[in-house]
């Protein structure tokens, strides 16, 4: 249920070896990824390699840099493999081959007669699993935009608000377009992103948005219910500093494949895959409610940086510890 990346990468890996169907609420004409298409390299061709597919053959602009703008303080990240690419084209070739029904949203109870096992792969609707009872999420707001000649940035911009309530991103695609947009806790997402556009023009080919849940995995039990398992977003895989849930559902979906028919154990394992990411969502919220200190709170700083530091190949950047504490301090 759900042809985003999870649904979307559940097809292509699965559809060899099991009878699968999928489900997705858009129509076939309309269906897109909500989404900035920012993601790393790396762990992107290997997912894809486990769909015959090449990465390589996606990807849309290669990052170097991104200037991230605080300011009164303003920086430079060095990327190590950031890239933004063709996310829906990557999904509907990863599904290639499978029945998929557009535009339809089933009962769970027709799903239940007809089916063995059904994957809540709706992402932050949740359609198929019992609601939540302590969600998380932020709203934003995107547009695609076309430049005629000049583009505002060569390379990814980022510009956190303040207390990092949220941030508004650029993210550039090609040599004429971007994605622009923001999530904000304060709901100034929109204002933001309209006042970004009125600075540099272009035109928006695409205007979208939809809540991004934040809340994170050991938040969104249950994982299971009766026939239906969830994976990706609508289980909370989205690592909370950045918003980011791309390779985060695709890590989930794999530890799905590999405990299909032993629901407890995918559950314990999504759970210590994402344990850090508890840490990071009390520092971002923390931040958020103006209740973060570098004394009291140093512990779990040190922590989430040891973890980005280790996996920088993983979230394609340079990681240090003095662009830590400007983000901390802000
Ligand atoms: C504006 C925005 C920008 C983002 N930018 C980035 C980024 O640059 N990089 C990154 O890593 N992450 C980004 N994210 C997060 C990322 O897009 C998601 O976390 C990720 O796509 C989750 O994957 P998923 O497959 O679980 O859900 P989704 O990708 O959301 O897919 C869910 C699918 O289910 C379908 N659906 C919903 N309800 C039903 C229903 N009842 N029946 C059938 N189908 C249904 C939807 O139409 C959709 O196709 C962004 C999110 C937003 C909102």
């Amino acid at each position: 249920m759900g042809i985003g990346v999870a649904g979307g990468y559940l097809l292509g890996r699965l559809k060899n070896e099991h009878e699968v169907v999928g489900f997705e609420r858009s129509t076939q004409e309309n269906h897109d990824s909500i989404c900035a298409w920012g993601t790393t390299r790396g762990p992107m061709q290997e997912f894809a390699k486990k769909c015959n597919l090449d990465f390589n053959d996606y990807v849309i602009h290669d990052g170097k840099n991104m200037y991230i703008d605080m300011n009164s303080d303003r920086f430079n990240i060095k990327l190590m493999g950031l890239c933004t690419y063709d996310k829906i084209g990557l999904i509907k070739d990863m599904s290639k081959g499978c029945k998929i029904n557009y535009g339809i949203t089933p009962k769970l109870t027709d799903l239940e007669s007809e089916f063995d096992l059904i994957i809540d792969a709706t992402g932050f609707y949740r359609m198929y699993l019992p609601r939540l009872s302590q969600d998380f999420h932020l709203p934003t707001y995107q547009y695609k935009i076309e430049y005629e000649d000049k583009v505002p940035f060569d390379d990814f911009y980022l510009k956190p608000f303040s207390s990092i309530s949220g941030y508004f991103w650029y993210f550039p695609l090609g040599e004429k377009h971007a994605h622009i947009g923001a999530g904000d806790k304060n709901r100034k997402h929109v204002e933001v992103t309209d006042a970004f556009f009125k600075k540099y023009g272009g035109k928006i080919l695409k205007t979208v948005g939809r809540p991004i849940r934040l809340a994170t995995p050991d938040m969104c039990e249950p994982f299971y219910h009766g026939k239906v398992v969830g994976v990706g977003e609508s289980i909370g895989t989205v690592y909370p500093l950045l918003g980011e849930g791309i390779i985060p559902s695709m890590t989930c979906a794999d530890i799905f494949i590999e405990n299909i028919g032993n629901n407890e154990r995918y559950r314990q394992q999504v759970l210590e895959k994402f344990a850090i990411y508890s840490k990071v969502l009390a520092f971002v919220r923390n931040k958020m409610d103006s209740k973060f200190s570098t004394i009291k709170h140093f512990a779990d700083l040190i922590a989430i940086y040891r973890y980005m530091k280790k996996n920088e190949r993983r979230f394609g950047m340079e990681i240090k510890m003095t662009d830590m504490m400007k983000v901390a301090k802000a």
